[in-house]
């Protein structure tokens, strides 16, 4: 056994501290990116927030409201051949630079990912999810993938430290899902006591990215649009979003009322209810590593999405960054004991 003793951050352990800035408006601030890619000869570009891979969240109507503003959706892998047909053919002619296609490392994952590619060759992007990136298998199944679709943008995950993001690089990945356990409806650091708070992930993480020319995606743990900046701040390159984007009229899950109230059902994908209703049921080696939740129904995600890109243009004006590429320059964390005012909170 070993102890490291140097303190590992999180969101709520840090602010932003704000800087003399020549910037007086929000609306000079461009929060478009554009990426190159370590192994995928494609560009892109676009604003690099995305939702995640979950049922209850990336879905084909998250992607059709998302890319009004360029963001980008992970959709879910349990769409079938035929329903991904259907979209596609109503789909925005640019949808292919805005949304991956989701695979575990099954064989029956990756026969429906070729099955897919298959009927939509014009798709970029793979993103390639299990819930621990550590296993030989998995930098096996990335390796293989990219032999396969030497093309196509890769996002692999999920790790936290610097070692297996250049592994998983150098096995094909162009971009790393990074975050185990910060999730709000995941409960591996409850059952597991695995964990990694996410913002040393992320500043470790992109440390050893980009060092290699690749690129991170912070997976989980943003709760309100200030932590999208301190990921930002601290880094990630995409931020990726599971429970700010759930709860929406696009997110997908059942609507519930209680006492003339409307709910909206989220859940992990490790959870009782994801594996029920996926794969027949929980295994009973394992133990389920996700909460279902019921949230208050939250109307279009179009309200969310300009408070996010509101709240992160204006902390590009706090620090003085014209554009969301220059943020992670120009952040100074201090280490806080202190967040917000909740008095008023519910
Ligand atoms: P959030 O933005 O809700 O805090 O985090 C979203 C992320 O949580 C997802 O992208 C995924 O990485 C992770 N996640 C989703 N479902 C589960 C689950 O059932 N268990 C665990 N451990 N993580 C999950």
């Amino acid at each position: 056994m070993r102890i490291e003793t140097d303190l590992k951050l999180g969101f709520t352990d840090v602010m932003i501290r704000p800087k003399r800035s020549t910037l007086n408006s929000r609306s000079l601030v461009s929060l478009d990116r554009e990426f190159s890619f370590l192994h995928s000869k494609y560009k892109w570009s676009g604003v690099p927030i995305m939702a995640a891979n979950m049922d209850t969240v990336g879905t084909f109507e998250m992607a059709t409201a998302l890319i009004n503003h360029k963001l980008f959706t992970a959709i879910h892998k349990h769409y079938s051949l035929q329903q991904w047909k259907e979209f596609m053919l109503t789909a925005d002619e640019n949808m292919t630079n805005y949304i991956a296609v989701s695979t575990g490392i099954g064989t029956a994952d990756s026969k429906k990912l070729a099955a897919i590619f298959n009927q939509h060759p014009e798709l970029k992007f793979i993103c390639i999810d299990v819930a621990n990136g550590y296993s030989e298998h998995f930098a096996n199944f990335v390796k293989k993938t990219r032999e396969k679709y030497p093309d196509k943008i890769i996002m692999a995950g999920n790790v936290v430290t610097g070692e297996m993001v250049e592994e998983l690089l150098l096995a094909g990945a162009d971009m790393i899902k990074v975050g185990i356990g910060p999730g709000s409806v995941c409960t591996t650091r409850v059952k597991t006591g695995v964990g990694y708070p996410q913002l040393s992930a992320i500043i470790e993480c992109a440390d050893a990215a980009h060092g290699l020319g690749g690129q991170i995606v912070s997976d989980g743990g943003c709760k309100i649009p200030g932590d999208v900046a301190k990921a930002f701040g601290g880094g990630a390159d995409f931020v990726m979003l599971g429970g700010m984007f759930a709860g929406h009229a696009e997110s997908g899950g059942k609507t519930i009322e209680i006492n003339g109230e409307k709910f909206k059902q989220f859940y992990g994908m490790s959870s009782e209810t994801a594996m029920n209703k996926h794969v027949g049921g929980v295994a009973d080696y394992r133990a389920s590593e996700g909460k279902t939740v019921e949230i208050p129904y939250r109307g279009a995600v179009e309200n969310t999405v300009q408070d996010i890109l509101g709240g992160l243009r204006s902390t590009c004006t706090y620090v003085g960054a014209i554009r969301l590429k220059e943020l992670t320059k120009r952040t100074t964390f201090i280490r806080v004991q202190e967040q917000h005012n909740q008095v008023f909170s519910k």
